[in-house]
């Protein structure tokens, strides 16, 4: 018997009041790929996380986490996703590790356990100095990836990143998003890094095209420039987004 997807939606509409925000959206995220959901302002990214994070409910459509439903079972759904918002949810006047110390109280995980999840992820993204740092003395890449620690601390199956890289320079954004394809290779990772910059989409695994609240493009980087003759990719995906 195959396991089930890391995650899976499937017809996922949302209104807000005349706006259709989502019409019809079907997702499926697989251990250890890249996904990018690219599309501009508007598009539904954001609406969509906030369905697959469970802040609200689709008006239609299913969502399951390793084949727990998010409906059903939404506590048990949740404790197998991590989500770093475009917004920063850290206390800014705490410590790292308060404010990691904090999250894996949330989610039951014992100190000495906690502690050494800590120890062992700060090293991979390089801030093994910054533990008792304030994190308002941190640079704005190394609060995301404060943040990207500790959405990784409870082991989830499925990584959700919402704009993550707005506000960074661009050599803290190149960083942010290598670390993050190398986290999803390394520990099986599924990731659904949702964005508008073209940039941030063509080492994907896996693409997803979202306009005006519907898929247009599911597939590979490699299939989508393809069945379009070859031609180059930003220009194409500007196109079929309309941008
Ligand atoms: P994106 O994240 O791709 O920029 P959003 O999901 O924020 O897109 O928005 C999708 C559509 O839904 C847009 O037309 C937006 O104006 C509308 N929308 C989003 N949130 C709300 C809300 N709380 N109330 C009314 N309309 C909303």
């Amino acid at each position: 018997m195959t396991s089930p997807p890391a995650l899976h939606a499937h017809g996922l509409h949302k209104r807000y009041g005349h706006t259709k925000a989502l019409n019809g959206v079907d997702i499926t995220l697989l251990p250890g790929q890249f996904h990018v959901l690219l599309g501009p302002n508007g598009a539904g990214k954001s609406t969509l996380l906030q369905l697959l994070t469970g802040l609200f409910n689709p008006d239609q459509g299913q969502i399951e986490v390793c084949g727990v439903s998010m409906a059903q079972r939404p506590a048990q759904a949740l404790a197998r996703l991590g989500v770093v918002f475009q917004q920063s949810a850290l206390d800014l006047d705490l410590s790292v590790r308060a404010n990691l110390l904090f999250h894996t109280d949330l989610h039951g995980l014992p100190r000495r356990e906690a502690m050494a999840r800590i120890e062992s992820l700060l090293p991979t993204l390089g801030l093994s100095d910054q533990l008792s740092a304030t994190v308002r003395t941190l640079s704005g890449g190394n609060r995301r990836k404060v943040e990207l620690v500790r959405a990784l601390l409870h082991r989830p199956a499925v990584l959700l990143m919402d704009e993550a890289t707005v506000g960074l320079d661009p050599a803290s954004r190149q960083q942010l998003l290598h670390t993050v394809h190398r986290l999803c290779r390394e520990q099986g990772t599924a990731v659904l890094w949702a964005t508008h910059l073209l940039e941030e989409a063509e080492e994907a695994d896996h693409l997803l095209l979202l306009a005006r609240g519907e898929v247009c493009y599911a597939g590979t980087v490699a299939n989508f420039v393809a069945s379009h003759d070859g031609a180059d990719f930003r220009q194409v995906a500007m196109g079929v987004l309309g941008v």
